[in-house]
């Protein structure tokens, strides 16, 4: 347990095919222009990952790779919300449990120095 936040490099869990920043291809629905991916293009005022075009005749201008929040139902923003607040008190109560047995074990150690010496 205690190995799960150990200073190793946390384990990459995005796939090996994932576009990254830059990353262009030919247009797949204009068939003239290139789209290239970005992780945080300008749509609608936010910054979503997605594919643009760069012909301004293309039929579609940009290709979202996920669905955007606003698709999600209040229901689905409920749920989200409540994991992320349940994530958070496990993160404290670990937190915590961490803290307690630094302490035991400073007082351990502590207790182990000033014994005497038989
Ligand atoms: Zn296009």
């Amino acid at each position: 347990m205690a190995a799960s936040r150990s200073s190793k490099a946390r384990v990459e869990r995005r796939g090996p095919g994932r576009p990254r920043n830059g990353d262009t291809k030919g247009c797949p629905h204009c068939g003239h222009g290139t789209i290239e991916f970005n992780e945080r293009s300008r749509i609608d005022g936010a910054g979503v990952p997605a594919w643009t075009c760069d012909n301004p005749a293309c039929s579609v201008p940009y290709d979202l790779v996920r669905a955007q929040p606003a698709d999600l139902t209040s229901q689905d923003l409920v749920r989200s919300s409540k994991q992320v607040r349940a994530g958070a008190i496990r993160t404290a109560m670990k937190s915590r449990a961490r803290a307690d047995r630094g302490a035991r074990r400073v007082a351990r150690s502590e207790h182990t120095l000033r014994k005497p010496k038989s």
